[in-house]
């Protein structure tokens, strides 16, 4: 805990750690904050537990690198799936989007977020190696790559970047088709239109 946090008295130190998620500015917290307060202590207590409990019992899928409570995760696990195609999503949440469209039914690669040099974030600091690894040793060829990057000037940059070290592996490399606006995300998309983006998903040039 730093200097600062320390000086806060409880409230709004459950107002400051609150207004840290995504998604949630101060009045949300706020207002969340009190809500806590207003139940007994039973639910602060279960929520807190939970809270710890999530992070100790989740770890990342050794595979796909999704969050998971099991390795390898239930998709990697499920043997109904085609893992000759792999769906390469920016987070967790973007694989549960995909997940959820139902039309696809291949494997996962999970990179935890985009290139943005200007964030510092670099190839190393992304699930990259990790992917090149998989596609270079699976026991049975992938065939295709779909990059389910988030239309964005990171995602589009960690398009490309990935098209040029996936093709010379001789995998065809595709992209969702356009549908999703640009800045959009596909957490925050329908499933519809995930759903025909990934249908009409097109050839990276
Ligand atoms: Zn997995």
């Amino acid at each position: 805990m730093n200097n600062e946090n320390a000086k806060r008295d409880p409230v709004s130190k459950l107002i400051f750690e609150l207004s840290k998620l995504p998604g949630i500015g101060e009045k949300t917290a706020t207002r969340l904050a009190y809500f806590v307060l207003k139940q007994d202590e039973t639910y602060a207590r279960s929520l807190a537990e939970s809270l710890v409990a999530a992070k100790q019992k989740v770890g990342l899928c050794e595979t796909c690198f999704t969050f998971t409570d099991i390795n390898p995760c239930r998709t990697c696990a499920d043997t109904n799936r085609d893992r000759a195609i792999i769906c390469v999503v920016e987070r967790p949440s973007d694989m549960n989007s995909v997940e959820m469209a139902g039309t696809f039914r291949g494997a996962y690669h999970v990179l935890h977020g985009a290139l943005s040099p200007l964030d510092g974030i670099g190839p190393d600091e992304l699930k990259i190696r990790e992917l090149i690894e998989r596609l270079r040793t699976a026991s049975a060829p992938v065939s295709e790559v779909i990059l389910a990057m988030n239309p964005s000037v990171e995602g589009d940059a960690t398009s490309l970047y990935l098209t040029r070290l996936i093709r010379p592996l001789g995998i065809r490399v595709t992209q969702l088709a356009h549908g999703i606006p640009m800045g959009g995300q596909l957490e925050y998309t329908d499933r519809q239109t995930i759903g025909k983006a990934i249908e009409n998903r097109m050839e990276m040039r």
